[in-house]
């Protein structure tokens, strides 16, 4: 079953206490396709400046990652940067700059329009909105976005929020969009603003997954080292969309599951700078660590 995805596609300079990179390809869509992929086709909407080296892009995974809904314009691609701490999971953004991005306007091809899930990636709410309304009602959408909607772009992140089922958000972003200071209260507050399942990550501490009837706790994979930091998030969805999409099962059950394939391809990601773990890894690697995971869960 396919996913469609809409989001950043980018270039991302990044700072970590050991060292820099400037430029690297990154962005929310290419993250998620990346990790999903693994588990199924994924259909990307999204729009690069014609400085985007599209060649360059990793087109040989598990299963395939189709750009035909992705928009080449005249001008520069989206571009991010962000520094980390000795702390992973604080991070400050240096720069975000829409470029290309000011004025997209996502056109779905038609054959995307029968992907049963969507993931609306980190990108402005009215552009999620507009990819919504061009779709038949697709069996779970699963949200992402970050302080930066919250802060600025509130009421159109309510509107998608209303139409989406799963809502991801780190615990910061709970926390500010419910304007509440327990995680828990802020989990049922955000709840009533209309996703059946509230996804809370807490980076290197793991994530929890949140509806009326359910509380799920997944521990991060314990590592000896995080490199790079950027892309957890997206990697994670990826994982967690990628294996429901395999498995075609939505109940609390799978999606227990799911959240723990997260954790693992995400848990790959962090090992090494933009795609460099994600691309190299294979599904026995992966089946490997969550073999691990359980024995360090087990109880
Ligand atoms: P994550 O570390 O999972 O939060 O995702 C980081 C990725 O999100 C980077 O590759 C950035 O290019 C992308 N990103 C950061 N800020 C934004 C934004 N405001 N809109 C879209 N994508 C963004």
């Amino acid at each position: 079953m396919s996913i469609l995805v809409v989001g950043s596609i980018a270039y991302d300079t990044v700072e970590t206490p050991s060292r820099s990179v400037k430029d690297s390809p990154g962005g929310s869509a290419l993250y998620f396709s990346i990790a999903a992929s693994f588990f199924t086709q994924v259909n990307v909407v999204g729009v690069v400046g014609s400085d985007f080296d599209l060649k360059k892009l990793p087109l040989n995974r598990p299963f395939s990652i189709s750009f035909d809904g992705l928009d080449v314009e005249e001008g520069k691609t989206f571009r991010w940067g962000g520094r980390y701490y000795e702390d992973p999971n604080k991070r400050d953004t240096l720069f975000t700059l829409l470029n290309v991005f000011e004025n997209f306007k996502p056109t779905i091809p038609d054959y995307y329009k029968r992907s049963q899930l969507v993931f609306l990636a980190n990108i402005a709410p009215a552009l999620q909105l507009q990819v919504l309304d061009q779709i038949d009602k697709p069996r779970l959408v699963i949200l992402d976005t970050m302080n930066f909607w919250i802060n600025g772009y509130r009421s159109d992140l309510l509107k998608v929020i209303q139409r989406c089922d799963v809502l991801i958000l780190n615990d910061e972003e709970t926390l500010e969009l419910s304007e509440d200071d327990n995680i828990i209260t802020a989990g049922s507050k955000i709840l009533k603003m209309g996703p059946k399942y509230l996804i809370i990550k807490k980076g290197e501490h793991g994530a929890v997954l949140i509806s009326n009837n359910t509380y799920f706790a997944a521990p991060a994979f314990p590592l000896l080292k995080i490199i790079d930091p950027t892309g957890a998030g997206d990697s994670f969805a990826g994982g967690f969309v990628g294996y429901l999409a395999k498995t075609r099962k939505y109940d609390v059950e799978n999606m227990r599951k799911a959240l723990v394939y997260g954790n693992i391809v995400a848990s790959f990601n962090v090992e090494d700078f933009s795609f460099k773990k994600l691309i190299p890894l294979n599904p026995e690697k992966l089946e490997k660590r969550y073999k691990q995971y359980r024995n360090f869960t087990r109880y």
